[in-house]
């Protein structure tokens, strides 16, 4: 792993790099926002209606699924036999109305000359609303959402699969790709592929960080802190 801590790196990223691709919550805006802790709460909701539940059993059984699919939904497709399209309908139905345009963002974006895309597990209207409030959906080339995933969620590796060939990735082109994640274990198939991986340090994913640091070649506070650290190294 390496930390950004000073700034002797002399890498220009954008040779590195050709393929720039960004989890959506928790990575591209602040995770201190708590608006994906938003959805979560809008997924207790809806399967405490759902199935009949009390609020307890409700969350054991949103946490079990997470736990053994690494999505609710999956879960509650498979083991549940649920439709998808009314239960995302309803937990991404959230107030974004604390996020505002991030020009700064939008500015560092817009110094990364390769192509930038969004792998998220959910769904490309989520992913829209969020880019949007922020300024910065124009800037994405790829959204590579759960549903192009077959509902098959990070991490794993068929998504990434899935994802690969969408983005137009292969075995000659990986290793000019790098991907930023706030969930750590998201990054061990990314690294395994052979693409770069950046972790966003977040408190709820430490002990997980350190678990998978031998998959994360880079961190940092937030997205613009790496951005800013990568693309501050132009060839002259
Ligand atoms: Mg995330």
């Amino acid at each position: 792993m390496k930390l950004f801590l000073n700034n002797k790196d002399t890498i220009d990223f954008n040779e590195q790099y050709d393929h720039w691709i960004f989890d959506l919550d928790n990575t591209i805006y602040d995770f201190n926002l708590g608006l994906f802790a938003r959805v979560s709460s809008r997924m207790t909701e809806y399967i405490k209606d759902f199935f009949d539940l009390n609020e307890v059993d409700a969350l054991t059984l949103q946490r079990n699924m997470y736990k053994k699919y690494g999505l609710t939904l999956r879960g509650l497709m498979i083991e549940k036999k649920i439709d998808p399209e009314p239960f995302l309908e309803f937990v991404h139905d959230v107030d974004f109305s604390e996020l505002d345009e991030d020009i700064k963002l939008k500015t560092l974006l817009g110094k990364i000359k390769g192509k930038k895309s969004i792998y998220t597990n959910a769904t490309f209207k989520h992913a829209k609303n969020i880019l949007k409030s922020m300024g910065i959906f124009e800037e994405f080339e790829i959204i590579f959402d759960i549903k192009d995933a077959n509902y098959i969620a990070k991490p794993d590796l068929n998504s990434y699969l899935m994802m690969k060939k969408k983005l137009g990735l292969n075995d000659s082109n990986i290793s000019k790709s790098i991907f930023f994640e706030d969930t750590a274990k998201n990054l061990k198939p990314a690294s395994e592929l052979g693409m770069s991986t950046a972790w966003i340090e977040n408190d709820f994913n430490r002990k997980e960080a350190d678990i998978f640091r031998e998959y994360i070649n880079f961190t940092g506070s937030d997205i613009k802190s790496i951005l800013s650290n990568m693309l501050k190294f132009e060839k002259r």
